[in-house]
């Protein structure tokens, strides 16, 4: 078991990428957080835009193999894949766990972002080695740690994941609608002590009726699910794009004051699990 596992987000903004100098400290890229498990070997939660920055991080030698955990298909946790160079690299493969779509296959889901015309290259055209795994019902394991799912309320569905490394463990919620009692249930049950819940928080209670059915939670609604399931340390995630670095902040201090150990996540922001 390695000493400590480091998680680093590479986007964290919900729906779109934005590019604007008043939101350039939480970053415009969308999703993409990864882990470093072997030195050969990367976990990646979500694949949006922000995926492009962790190939600026890759070691430049040897073959690499990456784990996808896909949240779900929709453009915003997918749109990053086209663009990441290994996935052209005959020495790297790929394993991408979802849970399909009705009628489709893990496979369309993910190759429907690199469908022609939509891209010029379609997905089975790719030279590294591709996997597509289902997500099974129970806990898997993935090189040193442990996963498992629940399926919660968004458009078409989500999957959240719990990762569990040692004692320790993160769980990434986003693109869930709070409010769903069944899925709120098996939310708070999959993150049921965890260190770290990195959950949705789209909105501010009082922008909630407007967006009903879009998908997406308010930072109160997030509090909630991080006192049910009492966890050590939340983090926000999926920032409306048009929220500024200013308006993250104000949504980040009303959290704090509910539930002190918040944070909002930034591109860039690392934290770590102890191997303990
Ligand atoms: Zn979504």
């Amino acid at each position: 078991m390695p000493d400590g596992l480091t998680f680093t987000f590479h986007g964290v903004r919900g729906s779109v990428a934005i590019d604007r100098p008043d939101s350039a400290r939480y970053g415009g890229a969308t999703i993409s957080i990864s882990a470093r498990l072997a030195d050969d070997h990367y976990l990646v939660l979500d694949a949006g835009t922000g995926l492009r920055d962790l190939q600026h991080h890759l070691p430049e030698e040897g073959s690499l193999r990456f784990s996808f955990l896909v949240t779900h298909f929709h453009w915003d946790h997918l749109l990053g894949l086209p663009f990441f160079r290994p996935l052209y690299q005959p020495s790297a493969s790929f394993d991408f766990y979802a849970t399909a779509a009705e009628g489709g296959t893990v496979e369309s889901g993910i190759a429907g972002v690199m469908e022609p015309p939509l891209f010029p290259l379609p997905l089975r055209s790719v030279l590294s080695a591709l996997s597509f795994v289902d997500v099974p019902a129970d806990p898997w394991e993935i090189g040193p740690v442990t996963v498992r799912a629940a399926h919660l309320h968004h458009p078409q569905g989500v999957n959240a994941y719990r990762i569990d490394f040692g004692e320790s463990s993160l769980v990434l919620a986003t693109d869930v609608e709070a409010g769903e009692p069944e899925s709120d249930r098996a939310l708070i049950a999959l993150a049921r002590g965890a260190d770290v819940l990195i959950h949705d928080a789209q909105y501010l209670p009082t922008e909630i009726e407007t967006y009903k059915g879009w998908g997406h939670s308010t930072w109160e609604e997030a509090v909630e699910i991080a006192e049910a399931a009492g966890v050590e340390r939340l983090v926000i995630i999926s920032h409306d794009p048009e929220r500024t670095d200013d308006g993250v902040d104000e949504l980040e201090a009303a959290a704090r004051k509910r539930f002190p150990n918040t944070d909002a996540a930034f591109a860039g922001m690392q934290l770590t699990l102890p191997g303990r």
